[in-house]
Formats: structure tokens, sequence, C-alpha cells
């Protein structure tokens, strides 16, 4: 089996499996096994055809493009479609410098087509364990044992939000960002959007121009980048700055660490200055019935809380001694696990600042790539290796 004669093209859009055949209770034999067929896990598969011996297979739980589709409506990307491209293969050109959610989740699908990427999809890894030199996954469509397992399920998983987000009272309306879609989803009103990041910003913003009142409360000042210098995309200078391909131990990558999330534009900056959004730069330490307290002891009266406070990884499936730590965190060093064989793709700062991002695709699949194909073939020439 080649990457190119395993499967059928994955049906767009759905959640049927990609599969036709039922579970196969035998089980069945691969070199490498792909869990996620997201950017990372597409971008992973496409480098390891290098190796036309390697029987790969890439699960998805769910049909490609789904986690772009999942998120609100409005949602446009802040990297332009020149850093929004897998490998082999150029993001289309388009109107605007950012593609919508919608164009990200079609360059995905085409793109596992293109290439002939060996995805089913509809097919979730529900456990992972090892067996002898290998792993064996437990999944929807039956058991799969690999020699080598790369685990790009994304890194946001479970919705997070502050503990003190149980002790409001039942009647205030609380939601998550994962769960946002439009601005009706947020009664009329007065909002709370909790968070510093890029998506506490623009949801706030979204919401402003929905004519709601909304205060956003964030763990600090806000470190705001124009979208544009000179007419030219930010991104484009933090590149040629090297920033975005800085290693991870680098002076500027620790200082960008520290100093968390940029937020990309300066449209709510400039809300906030005009007082059409009150900005409260404390975190949240506690809450009780109608009320949110922040770090300061500011007390703010909330009708509705939007939560966008981010999402914790869930690697409650791998059941493989070494491979996560007591919080479930991934174990690694640049990706590569302790455990031989195991692998990790996508995660935050996983080599560099756009690890987790789609412009960091390539750099990393490439080297997890090189990584299990190297490996085969030291073991191949009797030396160790899985
Ligand atoms: C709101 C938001 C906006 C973002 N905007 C940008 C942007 O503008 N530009 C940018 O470059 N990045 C952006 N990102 C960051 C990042 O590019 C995306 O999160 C991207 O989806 C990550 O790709 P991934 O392949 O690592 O994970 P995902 O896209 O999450 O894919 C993981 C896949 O794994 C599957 N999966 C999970 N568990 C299992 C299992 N047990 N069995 C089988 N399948 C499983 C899931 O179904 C999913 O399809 C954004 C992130 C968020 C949350």
């Amino acid at each position: 089996m080649t990457p190119n004669d395993t499967v059928p093209p994955p049906r767009p859009g759905t959640d049927e499996p990609t599969r036709a055949s039922p579970a196969d209770p035998a089980g069945r034999d691969v070199d490498v096994l792909v869990v996620g067929a997201g950017q990372a896990g597409l971008g992973t598969a496409y480098h390891l055809t290098a190796d036309p011996d390697l029987r790969v297979l890439v699960l998805d739980a769910a049909p490609i493009g789904r986690s772009w589709l999942d998120r609100w409506d409005s949602l446009t990307l802040f990297t332009p479609r020149r850093f929004s491209s897998l490998p082999g293969r150029r993001f289309p050109r388009g109107p605007g410098g950012c593609p919508p959610r919608t164009e990200m989740a079609d360059y995905l699908r085409d793109y596992a087509e293109h290439f002939t990427l060996p995805v089913e999809t509809g097919v979730r890894v529900h456990r992972l364990t090892r067996d002898g030199s290998g792993f064996v996954a437990v999944t929807s469509s039956g058991r799969v044992r690999a020699r080598h397992v790369v685990v790009a399920t994304g890194p946001f998983h479970r919705p997070h939000r502050p503990p003190a987000s149980g002790d409001l009272d039942p009647n205030v309306r609380q939601l998550h960002s994962r769960d946002y879609r439009r601005p009706t989803d947020v009664p009329d009103g007065e909002v709370l959007v909790v968070g510093g990041g890029n998506s506490a910003a623009q949801l706030a913003l979204e919401l402003a121009d929905a004519g709601r009142r909304v205060t956003v409360a964030s763990p600090g000042r806000p470190w705001f980048l124009p979208e544009t210098i000179l007419g030219v995309s930010m991104y484009w200078w933090i590149y040629l700055a090297g920033v975005l391909n800085a290693d991870r131990s680098a002076a500027v990558s620790r200082y960008i660490r520290n100093r968390g999330d940029a937020i990309v534009g300066t449209q709510l900056r400039t809300l906030v200055r005009r007082g059409r959004v009150r900005l409260l730069p404390h975190r949240v330490t506690g809450a009780h019935g109608h009320h949110v307290t922040l770090a300061d002891a500011t007390t703010v009266a909330v009708t509705t809380v939007l939560w966008c406070t981010g999402f914790r990884p869930d690697t409650s499936w791998i059941d493989v001694p070494g491979a996560v730590d007591d919080d479930g965190a991934p174990v690694h060093d640049a990706g590569e696990s302790p455990v031989p064989g195991l692998h990790w793709m996508g995660l935050p700062w996983q080599t560099r600042l756009n690890s987790s991002i789609i412009d960091g695709v390539d750099r990393d699949a490439r080297a997890t790539a090189q990584r299990i194909i190297g490996s085969r073939h030291r073991s191949r020439a009797g030396t160790r290796g899985p």
C-alpha cells in the first residue's frame, strides 16, 4: 500500500466515514498512523510521501476542514493568504489579504484530494496503547497497528473557563468562544467578554458593532499590532525580521512567550479610546451571583459573559506510559516524544512561534517525516529504532 492507493477521496462536508467497509475486527497494519487530518496531519502526510514504500493512514473523527467550519461565522484568518499555505500547494489567490474560514476548509479538502493523501474521515481513535515496539489504536472502525504514530489532533480541545464561572447565578448567560457563532447568540444589552487574545478582540468588536454594550476583561494590557505597516501585511514584517521562524529558545521567542498573544489589528483599541468598549486590564479572580470580580478588586455586574479563555488539551485517549505528563500535556522535545515511534505535530511552540499556525506546518512536518523515514532506514540497517 502506498500513500496513493489506499482510500477513496474524502467526502467533503459530511460526517460519513470515507471508508465504505464496516469495522474490521482483525485490524490493519500500517507503518505510520497519523491521528488528525487538519493542517498538521495533512502536512505530515504530504512529507511522508517522500518514502513511497511507507504504508501511511490518516484518521480523523470529522470531515476535513471541520475545525474551521465549527468556528464563528465571520471568522477571517489573521494570516494572509501568502502565510496560509501547506507544503507543495499555494493557498489560492483571492479578494482580501486574509481568507475567510470557509476558504481554509475548502483548501484543506482540496489539498488532501490533490495529493491523494490516505485519509479516512469519520473515524475516531478512542484509545492508543503500546504494542511491543509499536502501537495499537482502537478506533471506531476497528484496530490499527502502527510502528509510528503522529498525534496531530490540534491544540484546541476542551473549552477552558476560569473556575469562578461556576459561581455565577444560573440566570447569567455564559458562552464559550467555541460555541459562539454570531451576535444573535448574545442577548441584547451588556456583555462581558473575558480574554486577552485575538478571539476576545474579534468577538468584542463584532458585538460592539452589533450594538451590544461591551466590556472586555483581559488578563493584562493587550498588545495591539497593526494589520499593515506602509501598506504591507504585519506578517511580512515579522517574517522579514526573522521572528516567525526564530527558534523557541531565541531571546525574541522567549520575550513573546512571556508577553502573550499579540492582537492583530487595532480596531478594538480605537473603540476603547472612543469609549464604545470598556477595557478592564485585569484577570478574573472570582464571581458571585450576578457579579464578576477582577484582580484589582473591581466588581462588574453581568447578565451575559462570553469566555474567550482558551482551551486545554485532551489526551485522555492516549494510554502510553511516558507520553503525557500528570496534567495530560504532551511530553516532547520539538515534537519528538521520549516514547520511541510517537510524534506530536502542531503544538504551540513545538519548535517556533508559528508551530501551531498554518505557516509553521511545513518545517515541523518535514522534520517529523524525516525522523520517521530515517528511523525506518536505521532499523532496516539493523540499528536501533522502531
Ligand atoms: C479561533 C481561531 C482562529 C485561528 N486563526 C488562525 C489564523 O488566522 N491563521 C493560522 O495560521 N492559524 C489560526 N489558528 C490556529 C490554528 O491554525 C488552527 O487552530 C488549526 O485548526 C490547527 O490545525 P491542526 O491541524 O493542528 O488542528 P485541527 O485543525 O484542530 O485538526 C485536528 C483534527 O484532529 C481530529 N481529531 C481530534 N481528536 C481525534 C481523535 N481522537 N481521533 C480522530 N481524529 C481526531 C479533529 O477532528 C480535527 O479535524 C486559529 C485558531 C483558532 C482557535
